[in-house]
């Protein structure tokens, strides 16, 4: 008898929380939780194909920073956000931030270029930003006339940023927006010294530095590295611990809910000879005391090579990846607190 009154109390203390909780989120015109895991289907090998074959296409002439390549693809992935409603920044000019000529190393000879960038605004704090980049720009076309096409540099990233991008904003049309903006930054002038990353953090950053949360970033995440051929389902992970050990336990959390794909750490490894955590657009972030996550499928045969084609490239594994980034942002954008930046002695 006593188990059962008990049982009953508890019944109905639990009736009228539920019942209160469902006040709650009715008030806020939700009456479910909503799970990421919703829009992550949005994703697909399918799309992430499609957008590829095309950034990565001899008409894109090898995305060299300045040239009409470079500027096509812009135009493509501008058009990308336009179609899928995917605003302009306030005070950008539509998607496009000009990095001048005179930024460039004198005698450079490289001409004006662009970064692309679209945002979803958040809905409680939109000031606070998680930034999403990968950079666009390839190397252009070899002595020999052949297309680098990138594919995997950075094409993969720059496609999986796309499609993010599109997640959110399906998210954000049907009342279920990110908390935090989640800013989708295409940059160029990668490959000839991280410029287009650089210009947006130390010359004019759309989002406040000090409001910028953390910054994901994809560079090389389509292929699958020699070493990796035995057990493909990974990625490689860099800079995650080094200023907020909160980034680097939410990442694990995500991944173990949602992708479960092999997180290594291998190259965030301090004494690191390849220095990659230096190597790409994430570290302009970085050296400003943000937290980063650099994604990376590690180095192959066809890196910075004319075969780096996106035929190569291994599309159910991307999708993964991008799923993994889109997690991360997401719980990013909607845990109570911004992530908190580890405090040194
Ligand atoms: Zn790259």
């Amino acid at each position: 008898m006593k188990h059962l009154f008990l049982l009953s109390f508890i019944l109905l203390f639990l009736s009228c929380k539920t019942s209160t909780s469902n006040q709650a989120s009715d008030s806020s015109q939700q009456s479910v939780q909503i799970s990421p895991v919703d829009y992550e289907n949005l994703i697909t090998a399918a799309e992430l194909k499609e957008h590829l074959f095309i950034i990565a296409s001899d008409e894109m002439e090898g995305r060299m920073t300045g040239e009409p390549g470079q500027k096509n693809a812009a135009e493509y992935i501008r058009d990308f956000f336009i179609g899928n409603n995917i605003p302009s920044p306030p005070g950008v000019d539509n998607y496009f931030q000009q990095v001048p000529a005179s930024f460039f190393r004198e005698g450079s000879g490289i001409k004006v270029t662009e970064n692309v960038i679209a945002f979803v605004e958040g809905s409680e704090y939109p000031e606070e930003v998680i930034v999403i980049t990968a950079h666009y720009d390839h190397t252009g076309i070899d002595r020999n006339g052949n297309v680098n096409n990138g594919a995997d540099d950075d094409g993969s990233g720059t496609v999986a940023t796309m499609m993010v991008a599109k997640a959110f904003q399906k998210a954000k049309e049907e009342g279920n927006g990110p908390k935090r903006s989640v800013a989708f930054l295409l940059v160029t002038g990668e490959e000839v010294g991280l410029v287009g990353s650089k210009y947006y953090t130390d010359v004019d950053p759309i989002f406040k530095l000090e409001n910028t949360i953390a910054n994901l970033n994809m560079d090389m995440v389509g292929r699958i590295a020699p070493e990796k051929l035995d057990s493909p389902d990974y990625i490689y992970l860099i800079g995650t611990d080094r200023l907020s050990t909160e980034l680097h336990n939410l990442s694990e959390q995500v991944n173990k809910q949602y992708v479960n794909l092999e997180l290594d750490y291998t190259f965030n490894a301090h004494d690191d000879p390849n220095r990659f955590y230096f190597r790409s657009d994430h570290y302009n972030f970085a050296k400003h005391n943000i937290p980063v996550i650099f994604y990376f499928n590690g180095v192959h045969e066809d890196y910075h090579k004319h075969t780096d084609t996106p035929d190569k490239v291994e599309y159910n594994l991307l999708e993964k990846r991008t799923r993994l980034v889109y997690h991360t942002a997401w719980e990013l954008a909607n845990r109570k607190d911004r992530i908190a930046l580890d405090v040194n002695e």
